[in-house]
Order: structure tokens, then C-alpha cells, then sequence
């Protein structure tokens, strides 16, 4: 983003639908206009008003201090216990039977628990951790598939005091022993292992190895679910026959809002991997708040359904802190979207009747991909929201997650934020904000979000920039685990006084917020900053592509020139006549300046294990280098089926 001349980010997308929420839908909002009024007039007082959705056993002297910034601290002196908030206050509200989880796994086995079961499974794994002398402060790993034990191992550390790490299953030895030492944890819970794509996937082998370069570990809690033959060591115990046998009574002690409840690392794309760091009142707060305000949560008749992995920040706050706060029922997922059939989703959702889905553009897309006639097959009527997370979410993905599974009426809420933010940023609220299709629209309220230029002046409507937060928030990161440098020098030193977050945005006319990928893919084609969402959204535009991914690749006359991969929407067609029109297509819907230098028919795109777009591998593939570090793509072997199936078009 060198050129000072010309625009910080190019605004060359224009978007004209817009869908109000409808009559009903708006009058029973939960959260309305006055919302935002409310909190420009008193931020604070806002926040204050929000923290008093949670149980408190003491109060707090003072809602924010800042003194010590960019570590901020919320809810100073106030005390809760945030398993008891998620759990316990449900049960004594008289919601015992209420469900909380329905489970359904891969297989097509399931189990339906209420809140008295939670509640009672909890405590016996609060207890159990305690006798294996867990206390308050102290680190413990949890690395298992989308079973339930994964929900409840959670809420027993926090109910204890202990703070989690929850790493991703899916990750290897070398990832999680990572995790383990850079964390100083004391116990790993795990399982044997879980189902995907039809197989059991064992668990229990990787953290055999790595708990091996980890003296740490004192002992590992093993959850039974494929009942696959694992090896056993002195230091490992199954869960059925410790937590099983536990007490369920157990009593919750209070700890400060500013107690850790969880580090999570981020995806790290690259270098070593970042600690997140989160703590309890203001992080409970803001997950309970926006589930709540941006779901229109209605805990005794919303069938509230997440798709992402426990294991991701999505999963922390909008399946278990923000949902569970709430006495929510919902349903957790064990497997993959195409296992037994591509169909599995939507069967989930007719079986259950979920009402709420929330789930991510990588898996939308793919839903395109594989045609109408899939979900059409399913009852989706029970559907009132849906929610997107995770990447921008191109405007035709949007019209046909709007179409196809929200029946044309249910209000999409587009949701930004980040592992750092850890609740929603940036999102319509649902009864109140004529949507459009690809932009999370406005900052939440109680938020401030600017969009910035390279000497953090604001961009004004229809610019585009650098997007920054420009005052502490209640769930925001309180520092990178053990690195307050880092910390300091990741988030808060591209701008005095703002935290930068990496990614680039502009504003519409309207002044609604568009995000535009991370500044770090930003392409500059001729003294142009042309953003990756834009070209690729543009692209899918195009009615024969399901999914595209756009970099920019070294060029001797335009500085960049734009490659674009393209995943095509039924059957393929790599015609040089073909490539040439997309090309055009491109250039038609945004001007001449953005057309791509060359399009690739491909049958997949290298993504992380959280589904999101990695435009460095590609950004090699364009320019014919040495491949980079493949160590977090979801399938490493991906790269080279791309480089062998590759058609090209370009014509200049
Ligand atoms: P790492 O920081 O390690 O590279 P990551 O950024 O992918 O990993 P997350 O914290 O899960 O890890 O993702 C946050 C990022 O995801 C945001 O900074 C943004 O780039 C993208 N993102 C999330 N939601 C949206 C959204 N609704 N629209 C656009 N982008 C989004
Ligand atoms: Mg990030």
C-alpha cells in the first residue's frame, strides 16, 4: 500500500440490492434502533447495562480502566464465575429440562442433553480435574473432536478457574506439543478420536508423541468415542471411568473479571503461533451481548446451530460461552458436510429444526458448487437467520445462502471480528438493518471501528482503507500469552492509539462497511491498491463460478498483474474462449483496471483448516517459485493436484 497518490484501497465494487427485515421479524427484534443511540450517547454506561445480563457475586467498582493501555481492564473489582453463568443460573431459573445440546455424530448417532445433565457433567469434570490437582491459573489442553466432552471440558476449567487451550484436532505433533510448551500446561483432554468423512480419526496417537517432548503434562484425560485400540501410559485415564464416577455437586467459587479463561492461538498462517489471551467478565459480556442482539437469541423456541470447530474462536464464543450464557439450545455437529452425503447439513437442520444457522463463506460456496437440488430435497422452513463468519462473503454466495436456504426471507447477518476481538465487531443487527449481500455493514453498538488511510485519517464515503478499532471493547484480546511486546507491536504500533487488525475495508456510500481481505494480499496494479475480494467476488459473479481466489503476481509493466484461480460451478469449461470472457467479465463489473492477466481453471483451492482462502501458496504458483510453508493447509497434497490440473488462459 506504498502509493501515497492514489487512493489507499480502491473502491470499485457497487452493490444496489438491499433487503429491510421484514415486518414481523422487526417488531420482535430483540435489539433495535435505540441500541445504538443509547450507546453513542454513554459507551460506558452501555456496556455497564450489558454486564448485567451476567451473574455477578460482586459487583464491579469501575466498568472500564485504560490507564495501563493498550491493557485494558473491564469490570474492575467485579467477581463471577462464568461456567455458572453458562450452566447453573439456567437450571435454578427452572430451565433444567431444557436441552442445551442436541449431538448429532458423523455416523448418525446422537445424544440430547438439557441443562441438568450439563450441569451435572460439569461438576463431575470439575471435580475430577481438582483431583488430579488442577487449580485456578493453571493450563490445561484440550484437543478432541465435536463431541460434547469438548463443550464440557471447557466450562469445567473455567468453573475451576483453569484456563483452556483449546487446539484444533486436526493439527499435528508438532502443533500441539507447540501449544503445550508455550502454554506450561499441566493436563491434556483428548479422546480417542472422532468421526470424519466416514472413518474413525484417531486422536490419542498425536498426543502420545507430543506429550512425550512435554514434561509438563501431568496427566491425560481420555474421552471414548471411536473405541479405536489406543496405547496406554501411567499418566493417561478415560473419562468413563473418572469423570463418570465423580461427584455432581460441586460448588463454583467467584473470580475476578480479569481471571484468564482461555488462550487460543490463532490459525497462524505464519511465523510462531500467537497466544490469545481472554479473560472472564468483559469476554462473557460481549459473547452473551451479541448472541443475544446479533442471533435475536429467543432461548425457548431458537434452535441455534454454529458450524464452526470448537476449536476455533467461533466456536468458543458462539457455541459455548455466548450460546450456553444465554440458555440457548442448540446443535453440535461432529463431522464433515458431505459424509454420508452432500445432503448432510440440510438433514440436520430438517431434523431439528434449527432456526438459527451460522456458518462460513468456504462452506457456503461449496454448497453452490454442488447444486440447488441439494437442499431443495430438505424442509429449511424452520430457518429465521442465518449468519456468515470467517472471510467476506461474495455477494452472489450471499443471494444463494439468501435463496436456497433462507426461503428468500430470512435477514443474513454478515459477522466481523476476529481470535483477537472475541465476540462480533461488525454486523447488521437483524431487525433493524436492511441488509446487502457481501457487507457486514455497521460496528456493533458500543463499538467503534474507523476506516483509516496510511496517515490514520478517516476515509470518507465510498474510500477505502485500513481498518482500525478505535476504543477498547469488553471481549477484546488482554495480550498475547507471555509476549506483552509482541502484543503491543502486532496490534497497536501501525497507528498511535488505534489497534489495526490486518484487514483492509472501505465504506459505501451509505457508510456501510465492506470488508477487503488482509492489506498483506492487497494487489498494486499500476499505482492502483486493488483489493482480493473485490476481483474474486466479481468473478463469482459470473454464473459458471462457484469459488475464485485472486493474487497478485510480479509483473514488469503493471508492477502486479492479476492471477485468478477459478473453481467452476458445475461442469468446467477451460475453453480459451471461455477464460477470456471471465476476464472480461471482470473487467466489465469493476473496470478495466482490475481485469485479470490470466485465469486458472482449478478443481480446488489450498485453504487452512478453517476453510479460509491462502493466497501466499498461490501467490507462488503465479509467479513459479519454490512452494512456501505448507504446514497449515487443511490438505497438503492439494498444491500439487492444483500445479498438475492447471489451464490457463490469458490472451495478452
Ligand atoms: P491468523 O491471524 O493466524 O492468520 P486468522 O486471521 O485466519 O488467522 P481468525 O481470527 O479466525 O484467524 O480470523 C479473523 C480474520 O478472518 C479477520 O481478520 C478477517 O480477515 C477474516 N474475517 C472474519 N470474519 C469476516 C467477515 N465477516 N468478513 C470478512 N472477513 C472476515
Ligand atoms: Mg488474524
Amino acid at each position: 500500500m506504498a502509493d501515497k497518490n492514489k487512493d489507499t484501497l480502491a473502491n470499485l465494487l457497487n452493490e444496489d440490492r438491499s433487503f429491510p427485515p421484514h415486518a414481523d421479524f422487526a417488531a420482535a427484534a430483540n435489539v433495535k434502533a435505540d441500541a445504538y443511540e443509547e450507546a453513542k450517547n454513554d459507551r460506558l454506561a452501555f456496556w455497564d447495562k450489558q454486564a448485567q445480563r451476567l451473574d455477578w457475586t460482586k459487583k464491579w467498582d469501575r466498568v472500564l480502566d485504560w490507564s495501563n493501555a493498550p491493557f485494558a481492564e473491564w469490570f474492575v473489582g467485579g467477581e463471577l464465575n462464568v461456567a455458572y453463568n453458562c450452566v447453573d443460573r439456567h437450571v435454578e431459573a427452572g430451565n433444567g429440562d431444557r436441552v442445551a445440546l442436541y449431538w448429532e455424530g458423523e455416523p448418525g448417532d446422537d445424544r440430547r442433553i438439557t441443562y441438568n445433565e450439563l450441569s451435572a457433567e460439569v461438576n463431575r469434570a470439575a471435580n475430577t480435574l481438582t483431583d488430579f490437582g488442577i487449580e485456578a491459573g493453571d493450563r490445561v489442553v484440550i484437543y478432541m473432536p465435536m463431541v460434547p466432552e469438548a463443550a464440557i471440558a471447557m466450562l469445567a476449567c473455567a468453573r475451576i478457574g483453569a484456563v483452556h487451550s483449546v487446539v484444533f484436532g486436526g493439527f499435528s505433533v508438532d502443533a500441539l506439543s507447540d501449544r503445550i510448551q508455550d502454554a506450561g500446561a499441566k493436563m491434556v483432554i483428548t479422546a480417542d478420536g472422532g468421526f470424519r468423512k466416514g472413518k474413525p480419526s484417531g486422536l490419542k496417537e498425536t498426543v502420545d508423541a507430543a506429550v512425550e517432548r512435554c514434561d509438563t503434562i501431568e496427566n491425560v484425560l481420555v474421552v471414548q468415542r471411536t473405541k479405536q485400540d489406543v496405547a496406554w501410559t501411567s499418566k493417561d485415564h478415560w473419562w468413563h471411568e473418572t469423570v463418570s464416577n465423580a461427584s455432581s455437586e460441586h460448588q463454583p467459587k467467584s473470580f475476578d473479571s480479569e481471571h484468564p479463561l482461555f488462550i487460543l492461538y490463532t490459525s497462524g498462517t505464519t511465523g510462531k503461533p500467537k497466544g490469545i489471551l481472554h479473560t472472564s467478565g468483559g469476554y462473557l459480556t460481549q459473547t452473551s451481548y451479541t448472541h443475544h442482539a446479533v442471533f435475536d437469541a429467543k432461548p425457548d423456541s431458537d434452535v441455534f446451530w454454529c458450524t464452526a470447530d470448537v476449536g476455533w474462536v467461533t466456536g468458543h464464543s458462539y457455541i459455548v460461552y455466548g450460546p450456553l450464557s444465554n440458555g440457548a439450545t442448540q446443535v453440535m455437529y461432529e463431522g464433515t458436510p458431505d459424509t454420508p452425503h452432500k445432503g448432510r447439513f440440510w438433514e440436520i437442520v430438517d431434523k431439528y429444526k434449527v432456526t438459527t444457522l451460522y456458518a462460513a463463506p468456504t462452506a457456503i460456496r461449496t454448497f453452490m458448487k454442488w447444486g440447488d437440488d441439494i437442499p431443495a430435497q430438505y424442509d429449511l422452513s424452520s430457518l429465521r437467520l442465518l449468519g456468515s463468519v470467517g472471510e467476506p462473503i461474495n455477494p452472489e454466495a450471499w443471494m444463494w445462502y439468501r435463496e436456497k436456504i433462507g426461503g428468500g426471507t430470512a435477514p443474513i447477518v454478515d459477522t466481523w471480528w476476529q481470535t483477537e476481538t472475541g465476540s462480533i465487531m461488525i454486523s447488521p443487527l437483524p431487525g433493524e438493518t436492511a441488509t446487502k449481500p457481501g457487507s457486514a455493514q455497521v460496528p456493533l453498538p458500543g463499538i467503534s471501528i474507523d476506516v483509516v488511510d496510511d496517515d490514520a485519517k478517516s476515509v470518507g464515503a465510498g474510500g477505502g482503507g485500513f481498518l482500525t478499532i478505535g476504543e477498547p471493547w469488553p471481549s477484546m484480546l488482554r495480550g498475547i500469552w507471555g509476549d506483552d511486546e509482541r502484543y503491543k507491536k502486532t496490534y497497536w504500533s501501525r497507528f498511535e492509539n488505534l489497534y489495526f487488525a490486518g484487514d483492509g475495508a472501505k465504506r459505501d456510500d451509505d457508510g456501510d462497511l465492506w470488508l477487503l481481505g488482509r492489506v498483506d494480499d492487497v494487489m498494486l496494479v499500476s499505482g492502483h491498491n486493488i483489493s482480493t475480494t473485490e476481483v474474486e467476488s466479481a468473478l463469482v459473479s459470473h454464473e459458471t463460478v462457484a469459488e475464485a481466489a485472486v493474487v497478485g503476481a510480479s509483473d514488469p509493466v503493471t508492477g502486479q498483474g492479476i492471477v485468478a484461480f477459478v473453481i467452476p460451478r458445475g461442469e468446467a469449461d477451460s475453453s480459451p474462449e471461455h477464460l477470456s470472457e471471465l476476464r472480461n467479465h471482470v473487467a466489465q463489473t469493476l473496470g478495466p483496471i482490475a481485469k485479470p492477466r490470466q485465469v486458472m481453471m482449478v478443481g480446488e483451492l489450498p485453504k487452512t483448516r478453517s476453510g479460509k482462502i491462502m493466497r501466499r501458496l498461490l501467490r507462488d504458483i503465479a509467479e513459479d517459485r519454490e512452494l512456501g510453508d505448507v504446514t497449515t493447509l487443511q490438505d497438503s497434497s492439494v498444491m500439487s493436484r492444483i500445479k498438475e490440473g492447471l489451464s490457463t488462459g490469458s490472451d495478452e
